[in-house]
């Protein structure tokens, strides 16, 4: 299995570039916070014990992720390429996937944008309900209000994307990323790239760190 990592901010666009790189360069796209949420939609065990987690904008456990992760590789076939949104975030969960050499990472790529921009960008956000298009109310204003141009589906802000809980994820993040940075650079897997760029552009950027 070919395994990246995107690392970053919520808010740094990583999300949507993976999703991009799923359809156009047939990356298995892997977004943790998108399985927790649908675990949460459809009332499992795993979604009532992440409900609140999310909400307040705080990190489920590791055990309850290393897990989630495991598994989820574990059904995709053996030479998938894969790229990672929302894990690890932290070293545990890091040691966690080289801990199997079927889950070695190669390489971890890291979308650097300054912090300001970041609540600016989580607080507008606008998702389609359907198909999980990102759009926003300023720098990506659908055609028609509240409706995905995509597949028509409605749009939604998620309940973290709101005022108090933004600030707490970014905290989190801040408490966390340094190490995770250091995790990959330490083992020569590090890549940064500039996430405050045209989504196109960042996308040329990945396109080659990904091949
Ligand atoms: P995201 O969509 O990646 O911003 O994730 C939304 C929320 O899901 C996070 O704020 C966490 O509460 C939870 N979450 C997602 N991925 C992880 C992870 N790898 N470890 C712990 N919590 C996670």
């Amino acid at each position: 299995m070919d395994i990246f990592v995107f690392l970053g901010a919520p808010g740094s666009g990583k999300g949507t570039q993976a999703k991009r790189l799923s359809v156009h360069a047939g990356f298995h796209h892997l977004s943790t916070g998108d399985i927790l949420r649908a675990a949460i939609a459809s009332g499992t065990a795993l979604g009532t014990k992440a409900k609140g987690i999310i909400d307040s904008g705080e990190l489920v456990p590791d055990s309850v992720m290393i897990e989630l992760i495991g598994t989820t590789l574990a059904s995709l076939p053996p030479k998938s390429r894969v790229i990672l949104d929302g894990f690890p975030r932290t070293v545990a969960q890091a040691e966690a996937l080289d801990s199997d050499p079927a889950m070695r990472v190669n390489r971890a790529v890291y979308f650097d944008i300054p912090e300001e921009e970041l609540i600016l960008r989580l607080t507008g956000r606008r998702i389609c309900v359907q198909c999980g298009e990102p759009f926003h109310v300023v720098f990506m204003r659908p055609q028609k209000e509240g409706i995905c141009d995509r597949c028509g589906g409605s749009l939604y802000q998620r309940s973290d994307d709101k005022g108090d809980v933004v600030k707490r994820r970014l905290e989190v993040f801040a408490a966390t990323n340094d190490r995770l940075l250091e995790f990959y650079r330490g083992s020569q897997r590090l890549e940064t790239i500039d996430a405050d760029q045209p989504a196109d552009q960042i996308q040329l950027n990945l396109s080659e760190l990904c091949s």
